[in-house]
């Protein structure tokens, strides 16, 4: 049996107080569980913002995580987008997520804000001069919609650690093999940071394949036929998702980052199946 993984795990910041219940009810799920690190979500919009600002607080400070908060380029300008990072940096949380974000729903291409960051380079940069943080990146095992080739995911990458990215977490995926020929490419490319698989247990079938669509994320057909057949979708995700971690654990990988929109169940039930208590 492969030694247990690190783990970590990602949460939604609320978007109202009804929201901020069913948060905490994930958290406490995964009490005793000692994440690396946790890392918070952030959506550009105005009202979520405060909401978010006190979640990766409270998480830092009453339940003692390291907590990594999301940063995005969306709709602010530089400075509107640094003050957010001092202000996480002065409740004594020293990690951030720095992404460029999505375009806003329907807006197609991403349009960088007046005076606002233009990639996701930029912001590492400019986290990277203030000193302050330890900054992780998203990175695409599966070509990102916008990659010109899977190659451009590389090279993009290798960018993002030259301007100051200390590790990677991926976008979801369920070929392990994406992941290998991904890691191999970056391997070549003399990328040397840490890439951490992120993972994704299947909380439902109909949402999944809309939402792996949108991020240019393949479904195995071996995944359709299962899911086709299976009364029980529940422990039928818990039996792919942990065998996809057993996969990447027997190729050497440590750490796992999970998806757990906020849904403790199939997270904890894979952990356990991988021996972490
Ligand atoms: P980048 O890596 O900067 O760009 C994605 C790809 O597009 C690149 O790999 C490259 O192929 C191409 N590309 C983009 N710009 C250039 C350029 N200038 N030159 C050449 N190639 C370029 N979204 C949210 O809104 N909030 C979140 O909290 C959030 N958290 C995320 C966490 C993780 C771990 C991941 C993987 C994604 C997350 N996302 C989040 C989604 C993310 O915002 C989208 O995937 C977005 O489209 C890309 O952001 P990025 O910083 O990873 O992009």
């Amino acid at each position: 049996m492969t030694k247990a993984p690190n783990i970590s795990f990602e949460f939604f910041p609320p978007k109202n107080i009804q929201a901020c219940f069913s948060l905490f009810e994930t958290v406490e799920a995964f009490q005793g569980m000692d994440p690396t690190f946790v890392s918070v979500t952030y959506g550009a919009g105005g009202t979520t913002r405060e909401l978010t600002h006190d979640a990766v607080s409270l998480l830092n400070k009453e339940y003692g995580w390291n907590v990594a908060a999301h940063l995005t380029c969306v709709n602010a300008t530089k400075e509107e987008t640094l003050a957010i990072a001092k202000s996480y940096k002065e409740v004594g949380v020293n990690e951030i997520v720095a992404l460029r974000g999505d375009p806003p729903k329907g807006a197609g291409k991403f349009t960088p804000a007046e005076g606002g960051f233009s990639n996701s380079v930029e912001l590492i940069t400019a986290l990277k001069e203030t000193g302050d943080f330890k900054i992780r990146v998203g990175a695409y095992p599966d070509p990102h919609p916008e990659a010109a080739d899977e190659n451009a995911d590389v090279s993009w990458l290798k960018q993002k650690f030259e301007a100051g990215a200390d590790s990677a977490i991926t976008q979801f995926f369920f070929e392990p093999e994406n992941f290998f020929r991904f890691r191999d490419r970056c391997d070549r490319a003399g990328i040397t940071g840490q890439l951490i698989p992120g993972i994704l247990p299947i909380t439902g079938w109909k949402g999944i394949q809309r939402f792996a669509a949108s991020c240019g994320t393949p479904i195995p057909i071996s995944y359709e036929a299962a899911f086709e057949h299976s009364s029980d979708h529940h422990q039928l995700s818990i039996d792919l998702c942990t065998k996809l971690c057993e996969k990447l654990l027997a190729e050497g990988i440590e750490d796992l980052h999970f998806y757990t929109l906020n849904r403790p169940t199939l997270t904890k039930a894979v952990c356990a199946n991988l021996g972490v208590i």
